[in-house]
């Protein structure tokens, strides 16, 4: 009989989950930058105002999403890629851990 924790229920069963918006992929919430797209179509990285949307710190993440066309359900509108690139920048800006 297999155990529980060999099924990954018990780990899996109340973390919080988000998709990055660049590469695509579910991680942990915590290893995800929350973005907030403000009224004037920029975005930024806000924790808590607006719109939001998930994304890793991932460079290569950072430039998928740039490259994303297309509508964010995330945020309910249509980002520009001119916005896109602003927060890249800002981001490459950084000093991560
Ligand atoms: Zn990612």
């Amino acid at each position: 009989m297999a155990r529980l924790s060999q099924l990954g229920v018990t780990e899996h069963a109340h973390r919080a989950e988000r998709t990055c918006l660049g590469c695509g992929a579910r991680d942990d919430k915590d290893k995800l930058l929350r973005l907030a797209v403000t009224d004037q179509d920029q975005l930024r990285v806000d924790s808590y105002r607006g719109r939001g949307g998930y994304l890793h710190r991932d460079p290569s993440c950072h430039k998928a999403f740039v490259n994303r066309k297309g509508h964010y359900r995330a945020f309910h509108v249509e980002i520009s890629r001119t916005a896109k690139a602003k927060l890249i920048d800002d981001l490459a800006e950084r000093d991560w851990e």
